[in-house]
């Protein structure tokens, strides 16, 4: 059966109508910021100091795009008659964000907590060089990592945090008894 004339202008403008009427789903990024979950990852940044160069996430990383560089230096005995000891030192502490695929694998691997994810995402290049973040920027990022989410009610304490507080109470109470000579 042939068509009705015009029935295909009716169906297009139909669809017109429909969509006019229907909320926009478009952001006018960037003078509208979208409300991103706490969680987002958008750049990953690094905890200098709980950094132990284990070299875990830069084994790990399925793209390679880790560049870790260190030396070792060594430590005076921690008491007299003791041995010395060695420890890595960070040189270099690099990611290449125009090859991570943002899996997220090194956070998870790295034992010492010193990866985090930070929700900025406004850190486009004109130059791909530019999208390897060395370390000191890695840390400028640590500025906008979200604090962790609050423990459940009734969760057990940390054992870091128990520990601190621990030690911190037997100091106070140290410091509270009255010294030898004392009245
Ligand atoms: S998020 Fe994945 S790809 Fe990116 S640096 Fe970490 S391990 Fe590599
Ligand atoms: S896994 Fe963690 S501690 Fe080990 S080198 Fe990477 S960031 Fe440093």
């Amino acid at each position: 059966m042939a068509p009705i004339p015009g029935s295909g202008l009716a169906k297009g403008l139909a669809v017109t109508l429909r969509t006019m009427t229907r909320k926009s789903v478009t952001e006018q990024y960037p003078d509208a910021q979208p409300e991103l979950p706490p969680r987002t990852r958008g750049v990953i940044g690094l905890f200098e100091e709980n950094c132990t160069v284990c070299m875990l996430c830069a084994r790990e990383c399925p793209d390679w795009c880790i560049y870790i560089d260190s030396h070792k230096e060594t430590v005076p005995p921690a008491a007299p008659g003791g041995r010395e000891r060695s420890r890595n030192v960070l040189d270099r502490f690099a990611i290449d964000f125009s090859l991570c695929m943002y899996c997220g694998i090194c956070i998870e691997v790295c034992p010492f907590d010193a990866l985090f994810w930070s929700p900025e995402f406004e850190y486009a290049e004109t130059d791909i060089h530019e999208l390897t973040h060395e370390r000191d920027k890695l840390r400028e990022w640590m500025w906008t990592v979200p604090a962790p989410p609050a423990l459940d009610a009734g969760a057990e304490e940390p054992k870091e945090i128990a520990a601190a507080r621990k030690t911190a109470e037997k100091l106070a109470a140290a410091q509270a008894e009255p010294q030898e000579g004392e009245s």
